[in-house]
């Protein structure tokens, strides 16, 4: 049996996984990916895109193909231009959750879209970038050793199922011979295999579960010529704390409606899938068989849950495999796409003997754990008053939250210590604004580029204060760039009121390339900055 190496094999080409694959690669990475299905997967599943997703995708260069395929949701919730709204069971608000002040990315916090167009636009990515990807092999086994895991593929057969495993069938190798076992040998392996994943599986990881399982049927429709019934309109994009039947009335990217309708206790999955019971429950929102057409009806569950020890030796996982939340605050998809950008700079600079493997993964799991695991509990929270059955407890949780609404949406802070200082905007996204520039505004990205930053205000950058040894381990050994300001493109003054609240006027900022900030310090001390950065990284 032939043995293929590489320094990371991904488990997995669903959307972490590329976009995983997409962010190695141009750090030199050898990646491979195996995926246990031949085809991409063609029907609706998450359908909400946030601001630093969108940030993400910029860096790989995909901002053009991927603004097509957005969809503008601000001011979705009907009446009054509210957002996304949670509302009782006579269609009155009870509190609306998306505001638009802007994000710190630049970008408004939540788009809509349809997730088998993204795969499309990720697989088409990969395949233009010589990602390799072995399609229609599952894991069976991994081997852990000092310096590498070695990882045995199986052939996928044929299955007959009504669900993913449809597609599952074995690839024919060029000479139509029956494909064989593979192996491969990869210095770390990352299991993006979806919620029910193997590797996990495989390798023992546990999970805490919060035990908030809830069974929905989920119905997209696809919209004939635009229409959308006044009845959805006056709602917008509400979850509907219907005691008698839970409902999800939201976006489901362009072109579509994605509704929701949770099993109620003694109801069977089989009754819920019924054609005529789906229609009746789309009825009273003013779709039918004559004005719209469905795209896909399934039961799914909703869970949330995540992994205890985000690593086990070279063995990692992240989006799916790692967590899952009720999709209430429509994070499940984006979290999954920060862990792919929090391993896309950690696992380079491991391979190339940087970073010290151990700090540097522990960190994944420190930074991403408290991360995942607020935002989960904060899904629960509010997915609990969605789906409450009992109708005198749903009116006090109402009137509770009435009384003492959430926030509304926030980015959490990465967890402590991580790759970060002990300053309190360490751990937060750094902002992304547009700057004057000779041929008009662009955003900072589009200038600046992206990866490491040192970023100050005013017209030189840090790079003047810093020493030989700084310039060359930020530069030469990070690729880190140097950055200034100046006044005249921070034309609205947002940069300067950023550092003013919540650095120093006179500080730089070090900048990681999953665009969370490391730490900052005046620039006259931007040398202990970096020496700090090299000292983390290194595990000191
Ligand atoms: C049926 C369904 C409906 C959903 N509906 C919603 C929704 O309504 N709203 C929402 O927010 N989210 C929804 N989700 C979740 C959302 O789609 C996920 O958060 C997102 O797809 C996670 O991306 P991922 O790349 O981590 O995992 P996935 O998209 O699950 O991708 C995992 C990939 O790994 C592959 N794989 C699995 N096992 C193996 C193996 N052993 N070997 C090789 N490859 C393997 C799979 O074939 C798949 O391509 C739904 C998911 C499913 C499955």
């Amino acid at each position: 049996m032939s043995i293929d190496d590489c320094d990371v094999l991904i488990v997995g080409a669903g959307p972490v996984g590329l976009l995983l694959a997409l962010m190695l690669r141009p750090k030199g990475v050898n990646v491979k990916i195996v995926e246990r299905q031949r085809a991409l997967y063609p029907l609706p599943r998450a359908v909400a895109f946030d601001h630093e997703s969108r940030r993400l995708f910029g860096s790989l260069g995909l901002t053009e193909e991927l603004n097509p395929i957005l969809e503008d949701i601000m001011g979705e919730g009907g009446e009054n231009g509210t957002n996304y709204v949670w509302r009782d069971a006579d269609l009155k608000l009870i509190v609306d959750l998306f505001f638009e002040a802007p994000t710190r990315s630049g970008f408004p916090l939540s788009m809509g879209f349809n997730q088998p167009e993204l795969e499309q636009l990720l697989d088409k990515t990969a395949i233009q970038r010589n990602i390799p990807i072995m399609r229609g092999y599952t894991v069976s086994a991994l081997d852990q050793h000092a310096d590498s895991v070695d990882v045995l593929l199986e052939p996928v057969t044929c299955k007959q199922g009504t669900t993913i495993e449809e597609r599952d069938s074995p690839i024919a190798t060029k000479g139509g011979e029956a494909p064989h076992t593979r192996r491969v040998r990869a210095s770390y392996v990352v299991g993006c295999d979806g919620a029910n994943s193997t590797v996990r599986r495989l390798q023992n990881f546990s999970m805490t579960n919060l035990d908030f399982e809830n069974d929905w049927l989920v119905a997209d429709i696809l919209l004939r010529d635009g229409y959308v019934p006044p009845e959805v309109r006056k709602v917008g994009a509400a979850q509907i704390c219907d005691p008698k039947r839970p409902t999800s009335c939201v976006w489901g990217g362009i072109g579509r409606k994605r509704f929701e309708f949770m099993r109620l206790p003694g109801e069977s999955k089989e009754s819920l899938l019924q054609d005529d019971t789906m229609w009746g429950l789309l009825a009273p929102w003013g779709f039918t068989k004559d004005n719209c057409d469905l795209e896909r009806k399934v039961i799914y569950t909703f869970r949330a849950r995540w992994v205890d020890n985000f690593v086990k030796g070279r063995v990692t996982l992240a989006g799916d495999a790692l967590h899952q939340m009720p999709p209430f605050m429509g994070q499940g998809l984006n979290s999954g796409f920060r862990d792919a950008a929090a391993l896309a700079w950690r696992l380079p600079l491991i391979l190339s003997g940087v970073a010290n493997a151990d700090a540097v993964l522990r960190s994944y799991q420190e930074e991403r754990l408290d991360h995942v695991s607020r935002l989960t509990v904060d899904c629960v929270q509010l997915g609990s008053v969605v789906c409450e059955t009992d109708p005198i407890k749903a009116r006090q949780m109402h009137e509770a939250l009435r009384k003492n609404p959430p926030p509304g949406f926030y980015d959490p802070p990465l967890g402590r210590p991580g790759i970060l200082t002990a300053q309190p905007e360490a751990g937060h996204l750094s902002l992304q604004r547009e700057l004057k520039t000779g041929d008009g505004q662009h955003l900072f990205d589009e200038v600046h580029g992206y990866g490491w930053m040192l970023l100050n205000l005013g017209d030189t950058s840090a790079m003047s204060q810093m020493s030989d040894v700084s310039c060359r381990f930020f530069g030469d050994v990070l690729g880190g760039k140097c950055v200034s300001i100046s006044p005249s493109e921070d034309t609205e003054g947002e940069y300067r009121d950023w550092f003013d609240t919540h650095m120093g006027l006179d500080h730089v900022v070090l900048i990681r390339p999953d665009f969370y900030v490391f730490g900052h310090a005046a620039v006259t001390e931007v040398d202990g900055l970096v020496e700090d950065l090299r000292r983390k990284l290194s595990g000191l």
